[in-house]
C-alpha cells in the first residue's frame, strides 16, 4: 500500500515556484508569473492554507475576488471558509446590472464592475487579489464594495510589490491588509 502525503511547503519555498518574467507585458516590468505556483499542487494547496490561516480570524461575509489571479485564491477562501463569494469582473462580463469603477493600473487602464445585488448594506468584505503593485485595483475594488453598502472591507493578496507604495495607501484607507510575500 502507498502512503500518500500532502507536502506543506513555507512562504519561501512557494516563492521559489513563481517564475520571474522581465520586460511583460511591456518594458520595464517585472512580472510575477504564479502559473508556475498553480501548476505546483504543494505549492497551491499549501498558499490557499496560508491565505485561509492569516483571514479566519477577522470578521467578514463575503469574499470579493478580482478577476482573474484573484479568482485563484478569492473561490478556494470562500469555499474553505463558507462565505459567500462576489465576484469583481471586467467590463462585459456580468450578465445583470452592474456598479462600475475606472481605476488606472501599473501599466494602463481599467474598469472593475460588481453586480449591484452582489453587495448588502453592512457587508464585510474580504478583497481578494493575487498582488498589489500600485494598489489601483485593490483600491477601485474595495471603493466599489464600499458604494455598494460594505461597511468594512479587508484586503488579501498573495504578493505585495512594497516600493510602489500601493499596500500602504490600501492599509491607511481600508480594515487589515494582508499579503504573502514581497519583492
Ligand atoms: P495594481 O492595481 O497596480 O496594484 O496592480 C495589481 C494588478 O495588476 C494585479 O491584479 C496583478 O495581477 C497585476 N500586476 C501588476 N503588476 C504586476 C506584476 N509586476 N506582475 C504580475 N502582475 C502584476
Amino acid at each position: 500500500m502507498r502512503i500518500m502525503r500532502a507536502i506543506k511547503m513555507n512562504i519561501e519555498q512557494i516563492k521559489e515556484t513563481i517564475t520571474i518574467v522581465k520586460d511583460y507585458p511591456i518594458k520595464g516590468i517585472v512580472f510575477k508569473d504564479i502559473t508556475t505556483l498553480l501548476e505546483n499542487p504543494e505549492a497551491f494547496k499549501s498558499t490557499v492554507d496560508i491565505m485561509v490561516d492569516k483571514v479566519k480570524h477577522l470578521d467578514f461575509n463575503r469574499v470579493v475576488g478580482v478577476e482573474s489571479r484573484g479568482f485563484f485564491w478569492s473561490g478556494p477562501i470562500a469555499y474553505a471558509l463558507s462565505k459567500s463569494f462576489v465576484l469583481a469582473r471586467k467590463p462585459g462580463k456580468l450578465p445583470r446590472k452592474a456598479a462600475e469603477k475606472f481605476f488606472s493600473l501599473e501599466y494602463g487602464t481599467n474598469t472593475v464592475h460588481i453586480h449591484e445585488d452582489a453587495i448588502s448594506k453592512g457587508d464585510k468584505v474580504l478583497v481578494v487579489d493575487d498582488l498589489i503593485a500600485t494598489g489601483g485595483t485593490a483600491m477601485a475594488t474595495a471603493e466599489l464594495c464600499q458604494e455598494l453598502g460594505a461597511s468594512e472591507v479587508h484586503i488579501i493578496a498573495l504578493i505585495d510589490l512594497p516600493k510602489l507604495g500601493g499596500s500602504k495607501k490600501l492599509a491607511d484607507k481600508f480594515g487589515e491588509v494582508i499579503t504573502l510575500l514581497d519583492y
